[in-house]
């Protein structure tokens, strides 16, 4: 027999984030059924599951924020797309269609940016490792080649010599801006007096053109005062270039490197709730370097490398139950198809999930694991997820940067990936990995063929 329960008042209470109350922790409850108004559940009926899934709207918004935060505190402002963030040809081409550049640390990718279109002017070429012929082509073709390290240098002067041209050069000078380990294994060191020296030699010697100065501090940099402090360096440098030499640097390239709203493994509040607003790594940048005493028209432009804040919420994985199952010590565990092979950053983000159908409202703390057969194969150490049934559909949120680009073949195919477009329409952009893709560079010598 039901009795009638005694009336309690409603009461309407503040639930602050990341503290304790009596419903427990914040936890996702909401459904998750479409990206830009896409079923996800028909991505992955047509595309397979798992699938990576990019919002063309988020990048494109993302890109277009970005810029006007920059440009209305900065008269001169230019971004080059970090292409080993994610890329993608789709991607990369979206970038630049808002007329972001391209940078890139390797011969491959230099080459991925010249078949999208991208002017070899307008390349940015950085890192540490760039062969005799890398830099032979780059300086012919009048691409920016960042200097990483002494010997690079030389060879640069070596080149400039035989093919009787002056390449176009920046520096990557590496400094002290508070955060530890010090990212000091690329460029010249600002503190001991190294990049000084690098820009005496190259002044002296004649035979490069130095049009910049560059410096990428880390990232996932959580501080925006790195940025300021790195930029008042930067202009220091550029300032004592114009006073020793008479020489006016065109740009300084401020890097990437500005955190995504991911959540940190072992971090008490969201990163959503933490992570600085874009606005505030820009107000940090421009208004040191419109501070640093520049004659006005002389104002070096600023060149942005930013890479992961633009794309992480722009990509999404999306994957399917396999089962449920019961660990020894009582722990709820799920199987789910897609595992750290493709989703490398979950071994250091607590990454969103969120499900896609309507599920039951209590929840249990759930080990997420993916499919390898592999015991680091985690995608999520403790999540509250409502009861799971083999064949739900999940979505992994902030995964669009690095995680196409890093994923390895192991153990199962790469997944396809999917881009939906600014109308709703999915697009297919990478196709997934079969038997013949993965097989087709492998070579059976003929005394092993047992057919
Ligand atoms: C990786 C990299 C970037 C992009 O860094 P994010 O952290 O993704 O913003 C920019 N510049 C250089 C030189 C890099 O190596």
């Amino acid at each position: 027999m039901e009795t009638k329960k005694t009336y309690e008042r409603p009461l309407i209470k503040p639930l602050n984030t990341g503290l304790m109350n009596k419903f427990g922790t914040r936890t996702d409850y909401a459904t998750f059924p479409d990206i830009d108004g896409a079923p996800v559940a028909d991505l992955l009926e047509k595309y397979g599951s798992p699938l990576f899934v990019y919002s063309e709207n988020t990048i494109r918004k993302n890109f277009v924020d970005a810029k006007r935060t920059f440009e209305t505190r900065y008269p001169k402002v230019q971004f080059a797309w970090s292409y080993k963030t994610c890329y993608l040809n789709a991607v990369c081409n979206i970038y630049h269609s808002e007329g972001s550049w391209g940078e890139v640390v390797s011969r491959f990718e230099y080459d991925k940016a010249i078949q999208n279109g991208v002017k070899p002017a307008n390349i940015i070429f950085n890192g540490p490792h760039k062969s005799d012929d890398d830099l032979r082509m780059a300086s012919k073709n009048g691409s920016l080649i960042h200097i990483d390290h002494f010997d690079e240098l030389y060879k640069l002067h070596e080149i400039a010599s035989e093919l009787n041209i002056k390449p176009r050069v920046a520096i990557r000078v590496n400094m002290d801006v508070g955060i530890y380990p010090k990212w000091d294994r690329f460029g010249f060191n600002y503190e001991n007096g190294q990049a000084w020296e690098a820009i005496n030699k190259i002044i002296a010697n004649g035979k490069l053109e130095l049009v910049g100065l560059h410096t990428h501090i880390g990232t996932y940099i959580m501080v925006t005062s790195a940025y300021a402090l790195a930029a008042k360096k930067m202009a220091d440098l550029a300032l004592s270039i114009k006073r020793q030499f008479n020489k006016t640097i065109t740009y300084i390239d401020m890097g990437g490197g500005f955190a995504s709203k991911n959540t940190l493994k072992g971090a008490y509040y969201p990163g959503t709730d933490t992570i600085p607003d874009i606005s505030e790594y820009a107000e940090a940048i421009t208004s040191t370097l419109l501070n640093a005493g520049f004659p006005h028209d002389e104002l070096p432009y600023l060149y942005m490398e930013t890479g992961r804040a633009l794309i992480d919420n722009a990509g999404f994985m999306a994957g399917t139950v396999i089962a449920n199952k019961r660990l020894s010590d009582g722990r709820s565990a799920t199987i789910v198809d897609f595992g750290v092979n493709t989703l490398f950053t979950s071994f250091w983000y607590d990454h969103r999930v969120t499900h896609v159908e309507e599920l039951g409202v209590h929840t249990e703390d759930t080990v997420l694991y993916g499919p390898l057969c592999m015991n680091i194969d985690v995608i999520r150490e403790n999540i509250a997820l409502p009861a799971l049934r083999p064949g739900n559909h999940l979505v992994v949120h902030y995964v669009g940067a690095y995680n196409v680009t890093q994923s390895m073949q192991f153990i199962s195919f790469r997944p396809a990936v999917v881009l939906i477009d600014t109308n709703g329409k999915p697009h297919l952009i990478r196709q997934q990995e079969n038997l013949d893709i993965v097989q087709s560079h492998e070579v059976l010598p003929d005394y092993l063929n047992n057919k």
